[in-house]
């Protein structure tokens, strides 16, 4: 392994952190598409199956292109362990299988994505796990949900769409005075913009199809966290039920982590750019972004990140039939419920991400029906404006 004990800054581990070079001194990591393992002899492979030597045995449980991954984005978040899975969602599922048991407790924010709520309610419920739901800016609500077996806190910050932010330091207090965990979906920042596990927080996980990848072509998740919870309990969940990573994807995700950094700085600088310019325009009622100074935890993120991220919304004056029009009257922009790719992505959350929800229970998460959001890409910021104006001033 390359040396990189030390202090190295994150451009820097994103880069190079977790290669092994082979034998053949290949400058570019490798990829190993296998599914087995060879040994010596007869001793070796018993001591290995009896974990007396380290080793490779089978790729459900290590490989090596995935262990390269997973070093390297363990090195980025600051954790002393991180398991690569096949996707966010078994990166979230695999974290409560490690971690918790029947008759256990959580509470999560309002405001995560829909598909872990549906993880939570319909189906850790049926393993005797509940789920309390609270406001993911609201202090007192996450104390106020506490009970005797709560055992973890979940969030992701900043929220999707409306990218209200938490105080994870706070939280994380609140988590360990009351003996629980707290677990951070840090997929919108990545750690190149905000590293929970600093903060206080005590496992990451990521959906990696997003920023990590960036460029849209693989599905995959990560656990990051301590060598205990995470190198032991949640890789046994994985060694034995089985959503790993393919060696493919991670070489694909670790491309993706070379350029997380610089990625990360033009989606910041872009989206803070549009946000300036969306909130000066007549036809915008309101625009959600950490860089303004109108969002309500600007200072917070200020604080807590190191730039607000490249995902924005708007509230048009219109409603649904102006979103709809200027969706539709964009040429450039993808209409995608995805993010986190080079391409800029537009969306209406009412009638997509949100469409399951009842009037009244979107009213209450504050998705309007004249809200847009948009996952801003790495195209030019004067196209990306000039594709917007279109419908704007239409
Ligand atoms: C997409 C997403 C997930 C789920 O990840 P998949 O890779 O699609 O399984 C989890 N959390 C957040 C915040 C996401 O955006």
């Amino acid at each position: 392994m390359l040396d990189l004990d030390g202090e190295w800054d994150m451009a820097t581990l994103g880069v190079r952190a977790g290669q092994v070079r082979t034998q053949e001194s290949e400058h570019s990591e490798a990829i190993f598409p296998t599914s087995s393992y060879v040994f010596k002899n007869a001793a070796e492979a018993a001591a290995r199956f009896a974990g007396e030597i380290p080793g490779n045995i089978y790729s459900r449980f290590t490989n090596p292109t995935v262990r390269t991954f997973e070093q390297r984005l363990a090195a980025m978040e600051g954790g002393e362990a991180c398991v690569a899975t096949a996707s966010g969602m078994s990166a979230i599922l695999a974290l409560c299988m490690g971690l918790l048991q029947s008759g256990d407790h959580l509470v999560a924010s309002r405001s995560i994505f829909g598909t872990t709520v549906i993880l939570f309610t319909k189906y850790l419920a049926r393993f005797g796990i509940d789920t309390s739901f609270v406001d993911l800016t609201d202090p007192v609500a996450w104390q106020a949900a506490l009970r005797p077996n709560t055992r973890l806190l979940f969030l992701e910050t900043p929220s999707n769409p409306l990218t209200e932010v938490a105080d994870i330091a706070q939280l994380a207090e609140l988590a360990h005075a009351h003996g629980a965990l707290l677990a951070v979906d840090n997929c919108f920042c990545t750690p190149v913009l905000q590293r929970p596990l600093a903060l206080g927080a005590d496992i990451v996980v990521h959906s990696a199809t997003k920023y990590l990848d960036g460029q849209g072509r693989c599905v995959g998740g990560a656990v990051v966290g301590d060598a205990k919870r995470v190198g032991e309990d949640v890789f046994g969940v994985l060694r034995t039920c089985g959503p790993t990573m393919s060696p493919f994807n991670a070489w694909v995700f670790l491309k993706g982590l070379e350029t997380l950094q610089i990625r990360m700085q033009a989606h910041c600088a872009s989206a803070a750019e549009l946000a300036r310019r969306l909130e000066a325009h007549p036809q915008v009622q309101r625009v959600y972004h950490p860089s303004l100074s109108s969002h309500p935890q600007h200072e917070l993120a200020a604080r807590q990140q190191s730039g607000a991220g490249g995902v924005l919304s708007f509230d048009l004056r219109g409603g649904k039939e102006a979103a709809w029009r200027l969706i539709d009257a964009t040429r450039m922009l993808s209409i995608t419920a995805n993010l986190g790719d080079a391409k800029s992505t537009i969306t209406h959350p009412a009638t997509t991400t949100h469409g399951r929800l009842s009037p009244e229970e979107r009213a209450a998460a504050g998705i309007g029906d004249g809200l847009v959001r948009i996952s801003v890409g790495l195209e030019s910021i004067d196209d990306i404006w000039r594709d917007l104006l279109a419908g704007l001033d239409a």
